[in-house]
């Protein structure tokens, strides 16, 4: 794979990260805002704000696994893998590592992991 290829995808893939890491800490201002309105309230209001600590859960998540996406993406860079399918070990064309420079799968694997993941959820 073209090495300035994948030095850009690099500096993307690091972009990416340090957004999600500042996206993480302003989540966990909005989780101590959360845990500090619950001092003065009774069981019956914590209820109501641990869905609110829920949601935040669920987003911090879905962020947490997009960072290790991001990380194991310039993982392989270091290692000479990066652009490689992880399912069927052909070249990932450089448009779909542009438009998702953390892809891991072609888009033959990709759109048949996603018809699998279909059929598991019908
Ligand atoms: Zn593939």
């Amino acid at each position: 794979m073209n090495s300035e290829f994948v030095k850009e995808m690099e500096t993307k893939l690091i972009t990416a990260r340090e957004e999600i890491l500042k996206k993480f800490i302003s989540e966990s201002e909005d989780f101590k805002r959360i845990v500090n309105g619950l001092e003065s309230k009774d069981f019956g209001d914590i209820a109501a704000d641990d869905v609110a600590t829920k949601k935040l859960e669920a987003i911090n998540r879905h962020e947490s696994i997009r960072l290790k996406q991001v990380e194991s993406a310039l993982g392989r860079i270091r290692n000479n893998h990066y652009g490689v399918c992880l399912q069927c070990g052909k070249k990932i064309p450089e448009d779909r590592l542009k438009a998702i420079p953390y892809a891991v799968r072609c888009i033959d694997c990709r759109n048949e992991t996603e018809r699998e993941n279909r059929r598991a959820r019908a």
